[in-house]
């Protein structure tokens, strides 16, 4: 039962969670003060993330999906990515912040955002609630990050385990003796 919660070592915990939504959503409605956003969460991971964070922002916001998936093994991203659903109105001229879980290698996000400035939004930037510097392959633009963490297989608070765990309330962390 490798989807078991218990063999999880905790990483961010709850109430940290909830800290960095509220500071990051408090950063956001400073930066675009007088304006709309349009926010853009990945599926699936940043379901959690994106829901927690947007009602921390104080503006005039509008929110909408698309769901990407990676193929790779379960800990390495092939950098080859599949859009699974697509945006379901146009971002020509506006204001967009994408909101997604993890930045790993930064070949998702380079591909995403490669593919979102095509359809000219007015600016576009990121909000990533974690994002693992020691992994970067490509270089992108991070605007928002909620916490930088070591090379660990992170799991919960959206971030899955072979589609298991999304639902737990913290980030953890797989020991390697587990793993
Ligand atoms: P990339 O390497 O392209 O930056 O990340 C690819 C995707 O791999 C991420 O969007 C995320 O779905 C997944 N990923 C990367 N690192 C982790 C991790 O530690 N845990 C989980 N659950 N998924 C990860």
């Amino acid at each position: 039962m490798r989807h078991r919660a218990e063999k999880l070592e905790l990483l961010i915990a709850e109430e940290d969670l909830r800290r960095r939504c509220r500071e990051l959503g408090e950063e956001i409605t400073a930066d675009y003060a007088g304006e709309e956003i349009h926010v853009i969460g990945v599926l699936k991971g940043a379901c959690v993330f994106v829901a927690d964070l947007i009602r921390e922002i104080d503006l005039d916001l509008s929110l909408d999906f698309l769901g990407l998936s990676s193929y790779g093994s379960r800990t390495e991203s092939s950098g080859v990515v599949r859009m699974t659903s697509d945006l379901s109105v146009p971002i020509k001229g506006r204001h967009v912040v994408v909101v997604e879980d993890i930045v790993d290698t930064g070949l998702t996000m380079k591909y995403l955002l490669e593919n979102l400035r095509t359809r000219m939004p007015e600016s576009l930037e990121v909000c990533t609630l974690l994002h693992k510097p020691s992994n970067a392959k490509v270089e992108v633009p991070l605007k928002y990050v909620g916490f930088e963490i070591a090379d660990e297989f992170v799991i919960g608070y959206g971030l899955d385990d072979a589609e298991y765990s999304r639902h737990l309330p913290y980030v953890g962390y797989v020991p390697q003796s587990e793993s």
